[in-house]
């Protein structure tokens, strides 16, 4: 089964991803991405770092299952035949993606599950995005701006099989979990 989670910056999603990842035994994809690794970033286990040209030529190759622009800056895409040999031996995949890519495997692939993940409030959100305390104000205020366009297209898209609410770590992954565990044994029995 193919599982996409998303959510806006700040809500915990790849804390998540992670750990849906480990104890589902499920296989994480790793993206494709223009922009630059981050120092405690590794090539090929976070992230493949591909300059725009040959990012560009792996579009137009058809390389790639949903690729998009994030927040208008970098380009990030799936490997479509690293994701397709994982379904095809059985795994469960996870792609975490923006709600624009989430948009395009949702038309390429019907039945993929995706789950949305929203933060308590805009306040919380707010008060999260300020504790990781890595950016200036306006960085931080850009992001909120973008997280809650995202939270909106997420929720008027109907693209999402369902949104989980980010208000304590632990149940929000036993959640997710559990809604994974039953969609993939609601697959099997079909
Ligand atoms: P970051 O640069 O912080 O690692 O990721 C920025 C955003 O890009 C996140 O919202 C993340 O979910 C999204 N993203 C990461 N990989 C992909 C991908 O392969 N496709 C799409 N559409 N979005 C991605």
């Amino acid at each position: 089964m193919l599982l996409v989670i998303s959510g806006p910056s700040g809500v915990g999603k790849t804390t998540i991803s992670h750990e849906v990842e480990h104890r589902l035994g499920a296989r994480f994809s790793v993206s494709a991405t223009t922009r630059p690794r981050a120092e405690s970033e590794v090539e090929g286990r976070d992230y493949l770092f591909l300059d725009e040209s040959e990012f560009r030529r792996r579009v137009e190759a058809g390389e790639f299952l949903e690729h998009a622009q994030v927040f208008g800056r970098h380009w990030y895409g799936t490997p479509r035949e690293a994701v397709a040999s994982q379904l095809a031996a059985g795994h469960l995949v996870i792609l975490e993606i923006d709600v624009q890519g989430a948009l395009q495997v949702r038309a390429s692939m019907p039945g993929a599950f995706m789950i949305f993940i929203d933060p308590p409030s805009e306040v919380e959100l707010l008060r999260r995005l300020r504790g990781r305390a890595r950016e200036s104000e306006a960085v931080i205020q850009r992001r909120f701006e973008e997280a809650k366009r995202e939270i909106e297209l997420a929720r008027t898209s109907g693209a999402y099989d369902h949104h989980v609410v980010n208000d304590a770590l632990e149940p929000t992954i036993d959640a997710v979990c559990a809604l994974v565990t039953e969609a993939r044994r609601g697959a099997r029995d079909r």
